[in-house]
Order: structure tokens, then sequence, then C-alpha cells
């Protein structure tokens, strides 16, 4: 049988008060009977029976009133749940009036979380819409390819080579398609073990700085290394690596006629600060603030054709934030694209600090062993 909460919590309360109403009336009979005569203990009982009915009935409806007032919020709370339950993308939030208490709180904690499931539902949705969108060209011209050969390229050796070489390009755009993809998944649920490692910096550089010089002979490749020795940040060396080589993979994609590129890394006593420039096709300032959403590409054949995804850019943005850094962007169209990332460095504490510190704690030690 379901009792609603009103009906107990009212009955509970109106019954510790009338207690404690006839626990202290009884004491004061007893103080009463021992000084007043027959009269007046009978007129001191009418008051005390009348002042209790009073006390009962007050406790009641005000006991009634607060838990009433508790219920209704409660019910606004349940309204709101039972309405995402029947539409999960519904707008339909707890509206309670600004106040100070612990349920106000409660409701504002449930809007949020309300909220960031919404907003993660929203980027699944937009994400799978997406990803069909982008699929949907590479199928549509692997089964052009497929039903041409099948009606003519079978006799028809140069159509056979044709369609055969396009289905494969298609298949490898594809390939690369879906390894981005899950990339920028992974982004989004890295493991929390690799948000504590770091990696020393000056090493990697010099490293993607000499594979890329061996990738592009072509290129003039300046590489500014004003890296302090020993200097760390907080990331794990892939990650790193993989937002460096999304930057300068762009930067030669986009270049022009002017093969240059610029590297530089610097280290002053709070931030590892890198610049990856190019000299090439540059960025329109209307495209700037959409280059890092996902599957933005600021011209969707040229991209295509230099094998770009538009995804490079929000994994590297998504990644430099998960790390507390930053990555922005200049440019300019027709002169050059200049990419800047900050990060935190690790403070180190000094050599000479740290056995002084060291010392002092085992001072202590030995003092407190004593
Ligand atoms: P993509 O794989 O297409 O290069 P990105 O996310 O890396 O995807 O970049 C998004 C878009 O931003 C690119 O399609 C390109 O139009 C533009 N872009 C990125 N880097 C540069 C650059 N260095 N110079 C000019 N345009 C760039």
């Amino acid at each position: 049988m379901r009792i609603s909460i009103r009906f107990k919590w009212t009955a509970l309360i109106s019954i510790v008060i009338l207690m404690a109403y006839i626990f202290v009336g009884i004491l004061a009979m007893r103080t009463v009977q021992s000084v007043a005569s027959v009269n007046e203990i009978h007129s001191f009982t009418t008051k005390l029976i009348i002042g209790g009915v009073v006390v009962f009935i007050l406790g009641v409806v005000l006991t009634f009133y607060a838990v009433t007032l508790v219920l209704n919020d409660l019910r606004k709370i349940n309204k709101t749940i039972d309405d995402l339950n029947k539409k999960p993308d519904s707008d339909s939030r707890i509206k309670l009036r600004k106040r100070n208490d612990e349920i106000y709180d409660l409701t504002v904690n449930i809007n949020k979380m309300l909220d960031r499931m919404q907003a993660y539902t929203n980027q699944q949705k937009e994400f799978v819409e997406d990803v069909s969108h982008e699929l949907r060209t590479p199928v549509a011209v692997l089964e052009g390819h497929l039903s041409m050969l099948q009606r003519w390229g079978k006799d028809d050796p140069e159509v056979l080579n044709d369609s055969i070489n396009s289905s494969l390009q298609e298949l490898k755009r594809m390939q690369s398609l879906i390894q981005e993809m899950l990339d920028l998944t992974r982004v989004e649920q890295i493991d929390s073990a690799y948000l504590e490692q770091t990696t020393e910096v000056k090493p990697m550089f010099t490293q993607v700085y000499n594979d890329f010089k061996m990738l592009h002979p072509d290129f003039v490749i300046n590489f500014d290394d004003d890296i302090r020795e020993g200097s760390e940040v907080k990331i794990y060396r892939n990650h790193l690596e993989q937002v460096l080589v999304i930057l300068l993979d762009n930067a030669f994609k986009y270049s022009a006629d002017r093969k240059e590129i610029n590297l530089a890394a610097s280290t002053n006593s709070a931030l590892l600060e890198v610049v990856v420039q190019d000299y090439g096709l540059g960025i329109a300032k209307n495209d700037l603030k959409r280059i890092f959403n996902r599957f933005y590409r600021v011209d969707k054949a040229r991209s295509r054709k230099r094998g770009g995804n538009g995804l490079g850019l929000s994994i590297a943005k998504r990644l430099i934030e998960i790390y507390h850094g930053s990555l922005e962007v200049e440019s300019v169209v027709g002169s050059g694209t200049v990419f800047k990332i900050e990060l935190p460095l690790i403070q180190k504490v000094p050599e000479e600090e740290q056995t002084e510190k060291e010392a002092t704690e085992n001072n202590q030690a030995t003092n407190n062993k004593k």
C-alpha cells in the first residue's frame, strides 16, 4: 500500500508534538495540584485540554503545509524527469524560484546534468550524421565505378584499369577517414592514465623535424629551437606528436609556390610555445572560426584532392585543450598561415633547492625518532 510522504510525516510530527505537550502538561499539572484549590485545578485542566487540541491542530496544519511545499518541488522534479523519459530530446528543465536551500541546489545540479547529457546526445547525433554524410560520397563513387566495370569494363582494359585505380583511391580515402574518426572518438575518451604522462620536449621536436625533412626534400624547413634542455610538458608523447604532425601536414598540404615552412619551439618560465608557419594559400577570416569544427574544410574539392577529411584540426584542438593548453591560428589569404600552440611546462624544483628540502626532511625525521 502506498502512503504519501505528506501523511506519514504529518502524522509522525503531530504525534511527537502531542506527546511533548502531554509530557509538559503532566509536569505542570503535578505542580498545580500541589499548590492550587479544586476549582483552580479544574479550570487549569480545561485550559490544558483546549490548549492541547489547539497545539495538535496547529501542528497538523503547519506540518502538512511544510511537507506539501517540499513535495511540490519534488513533484516538479519528477514531472521534468517524466517528460524527458517520454521525450528524451525535449528541452524541459526543472523551474524553481531562486532561493538558498538544499532542494534548489539539487535542481540546479540536475538541470546542469541534463544540459550536459543533452549536449552529449546532440554531439553523438551530429557525429553520426556527419559521418554518414562523409561516407556517402566515396561509397557512391565506388558504386559508380563498379557498375561501370560490370557493364563495360570487363571487355575494355582501359576502363577496367581506370575504374580499379579510382576505386582503390576512394577506398584509401575511406580508410583514412575511418582512422581519423577513430582518433576523434578516442580523443573524447582519453584514459586518465595518459593525462599524467610527461614528455621531454627537445628530443621529440628534433625527431619530428628530422622525419618531416626526410619526407619533404623539396621543402625548406626552418627549425628555430629555443627549448631549454630537459624541459617537460604534461602530455602523452604520442598526443603531442599527433598534434604537431597534423599542423605540419597541413602546412605542407596547403603550401603553394613558396615551399618553405617554419617550425619554432621555445620555452619560457611557464610555457612551451610552438609555432608552425607556412606561406601557402591562407584561410579567409570567415573560415578561421570554423576550421576547428569537425569535417569543416575551407574548400571541399581542394581539401579532398589533397587527401583531407576536415578532422585533423578538431582532433588537434581537442587534444591540446584536454592537456590545458591553447591552439590559435592567424592567417592571410594568399600569404600563409600561422598556428600557435601553448602548453604549460612542468615546474621543476631546482636541484639545490631539492637537496636542501630533502636535507630538512631528513633532519626532521631524525629529530622525530629521537
Ligand atoms: P583536412 O584534413 O581537410 O586538412 P583539417 O581539420 O586539418 O582537415 O583542416 C580543416 C581545413 O582548414 C582544411 O580543409 C583547410 O581548408 C584548412 N586549413 C588547415 N590548415 C591550413 C593551412 N595551413 N593553410 C591553409 N588552410 C588550412
